[in-house]
């Protein structure tokens, strides 16, 4: 479906793009490589065509799947609280459309590992990413994150999109010391932003910041 659709990035998307930039400096994102690589990625580019006037807009949209797109600002804050350095090994929970996993791999890690458990997803998403952007440095899995990737772990840095019940144990054990998860926790209607760094002895710190609703993290994979 998304195959057909015509990918130009115009001076009109352009315009759109920088109004929701301004947006998200007064809602308070100040790390300006994060606002510069979202200035950069097409967000319409991640959304069905339908979406191609409003996709600017801070909201969320329907993917495949009965999932959503995050919207701009949670990608943004979400992104800001990682703090991605060049060379980092990023983990990432929930591939959902790949804008937000395309933003970070805008930021300049060594590698960008993306899980997604629903096998259409996973599989429509990769199908059509080179018509989008091509980023060497993103390596798609599809599986289930609570588990994440022990083969190529540990990880600098590590986000959860989606809303997670409890931090998932796994994960933690793939963090590398010093490292940050940034994780919505909570069941239910609402979750509170997490960031839980691992110090250098192995103990963790947990940071909590501002409310949000995500679709659910859910365990294992679908056919
Ligand atoms: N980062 C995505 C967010 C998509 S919504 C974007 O901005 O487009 C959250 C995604 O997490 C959904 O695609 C959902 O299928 C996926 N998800 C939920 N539980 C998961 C799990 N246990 N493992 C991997 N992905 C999961």
């Amino acid at each position: 479906m998304q195959k057909k659709r015509d990918y130009s990035d115009t001076y009109r998307h352009k315009g759109m793009r920088k109004k929701l930039i301004e947006t998200l400096r007064e809602k308070g994102i100040t790390d300006e490589a994060v606002l510069e690589a979202m200035n950069k990625i097409p967000r319409h580019f991640f959304l069905e065509s339908a979406f191609d006037e409003i996709a600017y807009e801070n909201r969320a949209f329907p993917i495949s799947a009965d999932q959503t797109i995050s919207h701009p600002y949670t990608v943004a804050y979400q992104t800001q609280l990682l703090q991605i350095k060049k060379g980092d090994k990023v983990l990432e929970i929930g591939t959902g459309s790949i804008y937000q996993t395309t933003i970070l791999a805008e930021l300049g890690p060594q590698w960008v590992y993306t899980i997604e458990r629903q096998k259409k997803l996973y599989e429509e998403q990769q199908e059509y990413y080179h018509f989008k952007r091509n980023y060497p440095n993103i390596k798609f899995f599809f599986g289930d994150g609570f588990k994440g990737l022990p083969t190529y772990a540990p990880f600098d840095k590590i986000l959860i999109t989606a809303a997670a019940p409890f931090v998932p144990p796994m994960l933690i054990e793939q963090l590398k010391p010093g490292g940050m998860m940034v994780i919505p926790v909570n069941e239910g209607e609402a979750q509170r932003m997490m960031r839980i760094t691992k110090l250098s002895d192995g103990r963790l710190q947990e940071e909590l910041f501002d409310e949000f609703s995500f679709v659910p993290m859910l365990q294992g994979k679908t056919d």
